[in-house]
C-alpha cells in the first residue's frame, strides 16, 4: 500500500475484514499513522481538536492487524518485471498485488514570492501547524481561492479573531461545484462574519520584507498588507511514481471500473486515481474522502477476487460557520437549476436537472431532508417535475415523473 490516507486505510480494513491473512506493508511520506484531513482547516486549525484525535485507526490497530508501517518514508521507484518497489531508505518490498493511494498535491501558484516565509498550502498535519503558529488575532491574512480550502479557513481564521481577505479569480466563490445561489449564500456569510471578500481577482506578485517574509499581495486591484498568505487554489492527482513506472496517466492514474490501473496486479484509489463513472458514463476523477472509502473497500475486494465495480454516487460536504453544504451527484451536463425554498430560510436546496427532468445532482445547504431521498434518485436516474420540486414543502421524493 504506497500512501497511508483514508483510501489505504480502508483498503486495508476491508483486506482483513474479508479473510487476507498475507502481509501487508504501509508505506507512507508522512511520519503520522492515516489520520483524517477535513478537520486540518477547521477543529484542528482552530486548535479544538489535538493531533492524537485525526488519527483514523489506534495505533494498536496496526499491530493487531500485522500491518508493516514504512513512515516517513517515499516509494521511489516501481519494479514491476520483478514485483518490487523501493524506498527512498533503500529497501526493497515485493508485491502480489499494489496499491497507489499516494492523493493530491496542492497547486501552487507559481508568481514572485510564492516561496516567501509566510505563504502556506494547507494540506497536511505540518502545514495546518504551520499556519497554526502564525495566527494572532487582529492579524490579517490574505487566502488565495475561493475553494474550499479558503473558505473553511476563512471562518476558522475569523471565529479566532484574524482580519481575512479572500480573493477569488473566477465570479463567484465555490464556482466548479455549487450552483450560484448556494454561491451568493455563501459569500453573503462570510461577509457577515466580516471577510473581505474580492471576486474576479487575480494576484501577480506576493512582495516581501527585508527578513525574507510575506508582508503584501500585490493584486490587478491594488495591494493588500498582510504578513500571512494561504494558497488554496485546488489540488493535482500526486501521480508521479505511477508515471514513471509506465502506467497509463491522464490527469490522475487511469484505472477500470475495478480500481485495476494498466497493470491488472496494480490498483489506483482515491485522489490519484481517474476512473470511469458508470452512473456518469464519462472519466472522473474525484477528491473527496467518501471517494477514497468508496475505491478503497473496492480496490480491496478486487484483491480478493471478488469482482466488484466502482459504482457509487459521488457527495461531497462542507461545514463553513455552523452551516453544512452537502453536494450529491455531479452536475456536468445540467442545463436546469431549481430553486427549493428560500435561501433566506437558511435552508434550501439546488437540484440539477437534465432536460428530461434527469436528477443529476443536488446541492444541499442544511437541508438534511432532501439528502437521502436525492441519493437514491439520483442512482435510479429518476426524473422530477421541476415546478413541484421548486416546493420545499413537497418531499423530493413526490416530484418524480
Ligand atoms: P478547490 O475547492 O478546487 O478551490 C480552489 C479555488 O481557487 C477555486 O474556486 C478556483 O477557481 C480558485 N483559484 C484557482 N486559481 C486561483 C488564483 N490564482 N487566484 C485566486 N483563486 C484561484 O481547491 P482547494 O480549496 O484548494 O481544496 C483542495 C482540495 O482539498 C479539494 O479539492 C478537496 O479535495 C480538499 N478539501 C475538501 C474539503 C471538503 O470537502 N469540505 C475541504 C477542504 C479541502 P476556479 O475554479 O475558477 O479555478
Amino acid at each position: 500500500m504506497i500512501g497511508a490516507g483514508q483510501a489505504a486505510i480502508q483498503c486495508i480494513e476491508t483486506l482483513r475484514k474479508k479473510g487476507f491473512g498475507g502481509r501487508i506493508d504501509l508505506v507512507g511520506e508522512e511520519i503520522h499513522l492515516p489520520y483524517q484531513r477535513p478537520p486540518l482547516s477547521k477543529k484542528y486549525l482552530a486548535g479544538e481538536l489535538a493531533a492524537d484525535r485525526l488519527t483514523l485507526r489506534h495505533p494498536n490497530y496496526f499491530d493487531e492487524q500485522r500491518i508493516t508501517r514504512h513512515l516517513g518514508c517515499r516509494a521511489v521507484s516501481i519494479d514491476r518485471s520483478a514485483s518490487k518497489v523501493t524506498l527512498d531508505d533503500g529497501q526493497t518490498l515485493e508485491y502480489d498485488a499494489l496499491v497507489l493511494a499516494t492523493g493530491s498535491l496542492p497547486r501552487k501558484l507559481g508568481l514572485p514570492g510564492s516561496d516567501l516565509a509566510g505563504v502556506h498550502s494547507l494540506k497536511d498535519i505540518a502545514d495546518a501547524d504551520r499556519v497554526r503558529s502564525e495566527i494572532h488575532p487582529g492579524r490579517r491574512a490574505v487566502i488565495i481561492g475561493g475553494g474550499y480550502i479558503g473558505l473553511e479557513t476563512a471562518a476558522t481564521l475569523r471565529h479566532l479573531g484574524m482580519e481575512v481577505t479572500v480573493l477569488e479569480m473566477a465570479d463567484r466563490v465555490m464556482n466548479r461545484v455549487v450552483a450560484e445561489p448556494v454561491s451568493r449564500y455563501f459569500e453573503a456569510e462570510h461577509a457577515g462574519h466580516g471577510t473581505q471578500l474580492l471576486l474576479r481577482c487575480s494576484v501577480t506578485a506576493l512582495h516581501g520584507d527585508a527578513s525574507g517574509r510575506v508582508c503584501a499581495v500585490e493584486t490587478a486591484a491594488g495591494r493588500i498588507e498582510a504578513p500571512l498568505v494561504i494558497v488554496g487554489i485546488g489540488v493535482i492527482a500526486n501521480d508521479t511514481l505511477a508515471r514513471s513506472a509506465g502506467l497509463a496517466c491522464e490527469n490522475g492514474i487511469i484505472v477500470d471500473e475495478y480500481c485495476r490501473t494498466s497493470d491488472p496486479v496494480i490498483y489506483a484509489i482515491g485522489d490519484c486515481s481517474n476512473h470511469p463513472s458508470l452512473r456518469y458514463g464519462r472519466r472522473v476523477r474525484l477528491e473527496s474522502v467518501d471517494n477514497a472509502f468508496e475505491q478503497g473497500t473496492t480496490a480491496a475486494l478486487n484483491i480478493l477476487g471478488q469482482t466488484q465495480p466502482h459504482d457509487r454516487v459521488p457527495w461531497f460536504w462542507s461545514d463553513q460557520y455552523h452551516h453544512k453544504l452537502l453536494i450529491i451527484g455531479l452536475s456536468q451536463g445540467h442545463d436546469r437549476v431549481v430553486l427549493r425554498g428560500n435561501p433566506k430560510d437558511h435552508a434550501f436546496s439546488c437540484c440539477y436537472l437534465k432536460n428530461d427532468g434527469e436528477l443529476l445532482a443536488i446541492d444541499t445547504v442544511n437541508q438534511a431532508k432532501d439528502q437521502m431521498a436525492a441519493r437514491k434518485l439520483i442512482a435510479a436516474r429518476a426524473k422530477l417535475d421541476a415546478d413541484r420540486a421548486a416546493d420545499i414543502s413537497i418531499p423530493l421524493k413526490d416530484c418524480v415523473l
